[in-house]
């Protein structure tokens, strides 16, 4: 008899947070009972390029009760616009992960020189063993470097950093080498994942877009995030039900500070979380 996927994942599910190993503030463990504090009862693990995090957010998810999804998330470039793709569900062993989370860590370390090489040149006093302080462990971002202008007093705030220079407009922007959504859906499915647009709408990406990056394979799209408007969330979910995708959400959590939203105010329901396993269900 043929069975359809069991939800052994439960709600409310948050299926977007960070750890310090990109650019969130905590360790995996702190991520997961950060979670289990606020409700949540399955979170995901979503790094930026990386799967480092996720042993350990998994052996600290058992002993605290709360299902971990393993996770990643990905830039990606269409048309000069970031759309950021998330994997849920992959598996952080399948060996097209780990070739890029190789390449993507070296790449992000040359890009951050790159970015204070052009701060310095607008005279302000930061060095890479600034910004290496403030990496834990991770894969090193922009707001890693923004604390390091924090914490050499060259702004007073975090978003006051992006604002006035690392923002995607700013004097010291340096973009990234990028896949294009369709190879990071493609390597996400490959690594047995579903892949979500993470954020559409927010940060570029205009609904034409969202358009041309759902017919390269898309599973979902984030309808629940802190940075999307009511209305933005409103015309994502009516886009989901339109094209035959699931909704995914999730708080991006980055830690206190690093973070918009808070932990237990972004999340999926027990039915939004099982269309999600069913398209799970597809690629094995
Ligand atoms: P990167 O991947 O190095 O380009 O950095 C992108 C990350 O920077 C995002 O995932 C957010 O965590 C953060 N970020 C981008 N723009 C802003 C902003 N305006 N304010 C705060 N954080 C931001
Ligand atoms: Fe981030
Ligand atoms: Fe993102
Ligand atoms: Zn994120």
């Amino acid at each position: 008899m043929r069975q359809a996927t069991r939800n052994s994942a439960p709600a409310p599910a948050d299926l977007h947070a960070h750890t310090w190993y990109s650019d969130g503030k905590y360790a995996p463990k702190k991520v997961v009972e950060t979670a289990k504090k606020a409700g949540i009862k399955t979170i995901a693990i979503t790094d930026h390029e990386t799967v480092a995090g996720i042993q350990e957010a998994v052996a600290a998810g058992k002993d605290a009760g709360v299902e971990v999804v393993p996770g990643i998330e990905f830039s990606t470039r269409v048309k000069e616009v970031e759309a950021h793709i998330l994997g849920l569900w992959i598996d952080p062993e399948n060996p097209g992960i780990t070739e890029i989370v190789k390449n993507k860590r070296a790449e992000r370390a040359r890009r951050a020189e790159k970015i204070v090489e052009k701060l310095q040149a607008l005279k302000i006093g930061i060095h890479m063993d600034h910004v290496k302080k403030v990496v834990s462990k991770g894969n090193i971002g922009r707001p890693h470097i923004a604390q390091a202008l924090v914490n050499v007093g060259a702004v007073t705030e975090f978003e006051e950093a992006f604002r006035r220079y690392i923002g995607r407009h700013g004097p010291a922007y340096v973009a990234r080498e990028s896949l294009s959504p369709g190879d990071a859906i493609d390597l996400i499915h490959e690594a047995k994942g579903v892949a979500v647009l993470a954020h559409g709408l927010i940060g570029g990406p205009q609904r034409e877009h969202v358009k041309m990056i759902a017919d390269m394979g898309l599973d979902a799209v984030e309808a629940v995030h802190p940075k999307l408007t009511e209305s933005q969330s409103k015309w994502l979910s009516e886009f989901a039900a339109a094209h035959d995708l699931a909704v995914s959400g999730g708080s991006d959590w980055h830690g206190d500070g690093w973070s918009q939203g808070k932990m237990g105010d972004y999340f999926v329901n027990a039915a939004e979380l099982q269309k999600l396993l069913d398209r799970k269900s597809a690629y094995g």
